[in-house]
């Protein structure tokens, strides 16, 4: 099982979007071919991946196949049924494992794995009925956000609630899903650490990133972020714990809120992170290719940073200013293939970089 993948293996991926895709590119440059097992035909991974499935995560025929076609499988995002990796696991090891893909499906399942972690989290409640919301609102305080357990990204299923008389507009919106209400957190700034974890436990951290969102999207990233060293110290140490805790192999995305009271986890992603686009041109290993080498069973390779970064996320018809990005020195666009615009969707990045002081 703890095999080493060699030239012309082949890497599972689940999800054909621009994750999939950096990954695919990054497998093929440490000569691995990739599968992209996808819904949707024309995914932007499957553009540059070896082999190709378009189904459903319902269709076991489809998936038996891919499995026996592929030597390890691994994902780009989070929210595979658990029908379809029962599948899976019998037949190829899926990497980062079970454990770590439980725990980030559902906002309540991760809260609680941090809180026995002795990780620090904002304060939260589960949430079922109209009464649980009740006593959670006295327990959590306002204002707070309802989010639904499941299924929730980019600020999807997200409710503010600043005052007791929005509760039942609020219980109404999430029509019977499962939820957590969380204490809305005041913080000066976001910041994110991207990690990995080989197979024989060595852990690898790239330094903190600052995160700012718009709508809930992603929009900007920079290192060095403004943390002081002991914050950025505290960041890495609980992202390595984290990784112990789940004897995670591969790379895991760690969200924090800073706040005057110290660092406050928001969420975790077991997969390549948006907000880790920057390790393109500021490491020489960047975030996907430590991902590949870590399912592969290679060694981890360094996170060192040689470049200051800023990296710019490009949503909906921010691709009209492709031409003026190309004319900047400085400046290298990552675009995703994807064919139609829309608001609010992710069509490719830029990174933007500086000569470390
Ligand atoms: P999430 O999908 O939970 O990461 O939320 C997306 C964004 O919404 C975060 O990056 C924050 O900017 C904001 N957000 C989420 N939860 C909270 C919270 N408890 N307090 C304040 N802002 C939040």
């Amino acid at each position: 099982m703890s095999e080493r993948l060699h030239t012309g293996a082949v890497i599972g991926i689940l999800g054909g979007g621009q994750l999939g895709r950096m990954l695919s590119v990054a497998a093929s440059r440490l000569g691995f071919k990739c599968h992209i097992y996808d819904p949707s035909p024309n995914s932007p991974a499957g553009q540059v991946a070896s082999f190709v499935t378009t189904a459903s995560f319902e269709d076991d025929a489809s998936l038996r196949d891919f499995a026996n076609s592929v030597d390890v499988i691994t994902y780009e995002f989070e929210n595979i049924p658990a029908s379809a990796l029962d599948l899976l696991e019998k037949r190829r090891p899926v990497r980062p494992g079970r454990n770590a893909l439980e725990v980030s499906q559902d906002r309540y399942l991760e809260k609680k794995f941090l809180a026995d972690a002795g990780l620090r989290t904002a304060r939260y409640a589960e949430v079922g009925d109209i009464e649980s919301l009740d006593r959670a609102m006295v327990d959590v305080g306002l204002p707070a956000i309802l989010k639904t357990r499941r299924f929730g990204y980019d600020g999807k299923g997200q409710i503010q609630i600043r005052e007791r008389e929005e509760m039942e507009e609020a219980h109404r919106q999430m029509a019977g899903q499962a939820a957590i209400l969380e204490k809305f957190v005041d913080f000066e700034a976001e910041i994110s650490v991207i990690g990995a974890r080989s197979h024989d436990g060595v852990v690898s951290c790239y330094d903190p990133g600052e995160n700012i969102h718009r709508n809930g999207i992603l929009r900007t990233t920079r290192v060095p972020s403004r943390l002081g060293m002991d914050e950025c110290r505290e960041a890495v140490a609980t992202t390595c714990k984290i990784l112990d805790q789940l004897d995670y192999i591969g790379v895991i995305g760690v969200e924090f809120f800073v706040t005057e009271h110290g660092l406050l986890i928001n969420e975790m992603a077991p997969r390549v992170h948006n907000s880790g686009h920057w390790t393109q041109q500021g490491c020489n290993v960047d975030q996907f290719e430590q991902h590949i080498r870590a399912v592969a069973m290679l060694p981890l390779g360094s996170a060192a940073r040689y470049a200051n970064v800023a990296m710019e996320n490009l949503i909906g018809n921010d691709i009209l200013k492709i031409p003026e990005i190309l004319m900047e020195n400085n400046a290298s666009l990552h675009l995703y293939g994807k064919e139609s615009v829309r608001a609010g969707r992710k069509m490719g990045h830029v990174n933007r970089i500086d000569e470390k002081d």
